[in-house]
């Protein structure tokens, strides 16, 4: 695992964070997409054609602490789950993002991510 120098008290990357696995590539993943805070990969369980998850480098653990950390974060998150519906053809047809947040939503990895879901018809109001 790469090592950082981090403020007093900020533990980052989180030891047992499998996403911070996959940033430091620790744990192996499908990767399409890269910017300077952020990176894409392929759900490993994908549940449409396109499933892609957009996270920051950085640990947050939820959409809450992303949408409170400084610098723009959370809008870099949103632009590349753009830029990966683009690659995959889906700007046009239209495709989906989804932060599940909290046990209730099914958010099952406490390290923000972003799902960008496409390719097929998806029905309203989420199951
Ligand atoms: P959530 O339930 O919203 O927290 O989403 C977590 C997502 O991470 C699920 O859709 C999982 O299929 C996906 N996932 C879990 N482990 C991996 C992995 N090693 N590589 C890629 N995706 C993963
Ligand atoms: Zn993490």
């Amino acid at each position: 695992m790469r090592r950082v120098i981090t403020p007093p008290g900020y533990d980052w990357p989180v030891a047992d964070c499998l996403f911070c696995k996959i940033v430091a590539g620790d744990v192996p993943a499908k990767r399409v997409a890269e910017s300077g805070r952020t990176v894409a990969f392929r759900d490993i369980n994908p549940q449409a054609p396109t499933h892609v998850l957009v996270i920051p480098k950085d640990h947050h653990p939820d959409l809450a602490a992303l949408a409170s950390s400084d610098g723009g974060l959370l809008a870099e998150v949103a632009v590349q789950a753009h830029r990966v519906a683009e690659a995959e053809g889906l700007a046009d047809s239209g495709y989906r993002v989804v932060f599940n947040t909290g046990p209730e939503a099914g958010q099952t990895v406490f390290h923000v991510h972003a799902h960008v879901l496409g390719g097929r018809r998806l029905a309203w109001p989420p199951g």
